[in-house]
Order: structure tokens, then C-alpha cells, then sequence
């Protein structure tokens, strides 16, 4: 198959590396040129580390960044048989993406978003084939991690779900089915426990060390929620919150307001440098 990816942070770059190892082409877009650069460096500095842990030789990760190529341009002709879109978290960026793609991309080509949270159904409206829009959501880092939520927007075909679980299988994933409601399963139950540990950090219950090591020792959590959210990023986690605050109305949902100034202030977490935690650049 051919890959158009679409957003080259850290998940696209993620997406790109295991469609490539698995045998597809894969072209690799972002709005920002020196993104495509980020990522296919990030993608390099994996593949050296399987080379130096013995997992895999020089020949097979000269391999995976030869199917790599730069497409910066969107609107120009790509002959991909499925777009994986993972730009920001936004969801008029993702509608407007979503209407791009279809003038952009083949009829038969099936359009597909990491999205963490925003309806698939929403993105699917902006395009002439509704069966063909579906959610594929990989979770970080993509090369580690297992699972891939496939959730299906109101109009999306059997086929097409049916195309997306084969490709995420022959990925090496395990793809599981869930329905087009704000932030799907994962977010929907993630999200709320690390918004709440921003409260209890907020109020002063405990240092942001304490809440982690409470819920690494106490909960075996491998991460704290804090930890996590830095890794995910602060600005990824305030748009899940508002998309759940907003796509349910309910105010269980409202995002801590300590989450919502340290994004104002531009500490986005690991990838920025500052979030809960400080990190080297
Ligand atoms: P990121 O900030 O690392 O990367 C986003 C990239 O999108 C940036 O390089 C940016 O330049 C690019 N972009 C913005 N507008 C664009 C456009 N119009 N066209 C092309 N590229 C554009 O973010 P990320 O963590 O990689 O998240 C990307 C998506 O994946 C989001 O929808 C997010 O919710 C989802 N996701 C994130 C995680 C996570 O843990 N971070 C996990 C699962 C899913």
C-alpha cells in the first residue's frame, strides 16, 4: 500500500516508521518543511538504536527510511491508497485538512485520522466519500506501543473498516473496534484521571513527584499521569478536554485551569522542554 501521512510530530513520524518497516511506501507530510526533516531524523536515530541493539541490520534500516519520501506539498498529486492524517489536535485544522485530502487524493483512497478525540464523523462531512473516512488512532510511541483504536464514523463502509484492521494487523498491531464518541475509549478514560491529577496538583495536595510516585508504586501505573501527560503534550491534552467538555456538555469534563495556563504559556511538556517537568532539549 501506498501511505500518505499527513503531520510529521511525534506521531506521525511514529506512524510513518511502521508503515515503512512493514513493507508500504510511505510519503510523509507536514506544513512545516523543518517538521518532515524533525521527523525523518527521529525515524533515523530509532532505526540506528534497533541497529545497535541487534534487532534488525543496516540493510533492513536502510530499507525502511529508502520507502520514506518528503511531501510537502498536499495539494500536489500523491497516488497513496490511504492518508493517515496526524496534524495537531485541532479540529477546524482537521476539517480542513479532511476537505484538502479528498480533492487531493485517488477516488479509491481511504482517508483516516490519529485523532485523539474529535469525531470522525465531523471530518468525514468535509469529504465526498463518508464510507471511506475512519478513525485509526495509534497510541505513543507507535513503534512500542500495541494497540490501534479503528472507530467507525456514522457513514464509514464494512469494506472500509474491513481494509483499515487488515493494514493494522499487517502492521503488527492489534486494532480494536470502538464507536465515533468524544475521545473513543482510550481519552475518554485517560484523559479525565490525568486532568484530575492536575487539579490535585493545582490544590496543593502533592507535589507533582508525589503524585506520580502514588500512582506508579500504588496503582503500578509504568508512567505517572503527570509524567504522561508531559509526554503526550499539554497542548494535545487540553484539546481532548475541551473536546470531551464541549462533545458531552458536562462539566466533569472541564480542564484544569492549571492545564490551560502553562499551555497559554507555551509549556507543552517534553516537547518543548517544560511542562510539569523540566526536560534537555
Ligand atoms: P505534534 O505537535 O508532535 O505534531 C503535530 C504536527 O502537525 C506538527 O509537526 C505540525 O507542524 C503538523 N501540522 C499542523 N498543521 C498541519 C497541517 N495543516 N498540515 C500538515 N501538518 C500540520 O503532535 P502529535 O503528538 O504528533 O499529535 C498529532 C495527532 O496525533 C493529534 O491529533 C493527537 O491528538 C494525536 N495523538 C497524539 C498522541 C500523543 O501521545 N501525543 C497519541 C495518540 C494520538
Amino acid at each position: 500500500m501506498k501511505v500518505l501521512v499527513v503531520g510529521a510530530g511525534q506521531m506521525g513520524a511514529g506512524i510513518a516508521q511502521v508503515c515503512a518497516a512493514s513493507g508500504h511506501g510511505v510519503a510523509l507530510n507536514d506544513v512545516d518543511r523543518a517538521a518532515i526533516d524533525r521527523g525523518i531524523a527521529a525515524i533515523a536515530g530509532n532505526l540506528e538504536r534497533s541497529v545497535s541493539k541487534g534487532k534488525i541490520d543496516r540493510v533492513q534500516a536502510d530499507a525502511v527510511l529508502d520507502r520514506i519520501d518528503a511531501h510537502p506539498d498536499l495539494a500536489a498529486a500523491c497516488d497513496a491508497d490511504i492518508a493517515i492524517e496526524a496534524a495537531s489536535e485541532d479540529e477546524t485544522l482537521k476539517q480542513r485538512l479532511f476537505a484538502t485530502l479528498d480533492r487531493a487524493l485517488p477516488a479509491r483512497a481511504l482517508l483516516a485520522s490519529n485523532t485523539s478525540s474529535i469525531s470522525i464523523t465531523v471530518l468525514a462531512a468535509q469529504t465526498g466519500r463518508a464510507e471511506k473516512v475512519i478513525g485509526m488512532h495509534f497510541m505513543n510511541p507507535v513503534p512500542v506501543m500495541k494497540l490501534v483504536e479503528v472507530i467507525r464514523g456514522l457513514a464509514t463502509s464494512d469494506e472500509t473498516y474491513a481494509a483499515v484492521e487488515r493494514l493494522a494487523r499487517g502492521l503488527g498491531k492489534t486494532p480494536v473496534e470502538v464507536a465515533d464518541y468524544p475521545g473513543f475509549v482510550s481519552n475518554r478514560i485517560l484523559m479525565p484521571m490525568l486532568n484530575e491529577a492536575m487539579y490535585a496538583h493545582m490544590e496543593g495536595v502533592a507535589s507533582a513527584e508525589a503524585i506520580d510516585t502514588v500512582m506508579k508504586l500504588g496503582m503500578n501505573h509504568p508512567m505517572g499521569p503527570l509524567e504522561l501527560a508531559d509526554f503526550i503534550g499539554l497542548d494535545t491534552c487540553l484539546s481532548i478536554m475541551e473536546v470531551l467538555y464541549r462533545g458531552f456538555s458536562d462539566p466533569k469534563y472541564r480542564p484544569c485551569p492549571l492545564l490551560k495556563k502553562m499551555v497559554a504559556a507555551g509549556c507543552y511538556g517534553r516537547k518543548s522542554g517544560r511542562g510539569f517537568y523540566r526536560y534537555d532539549r
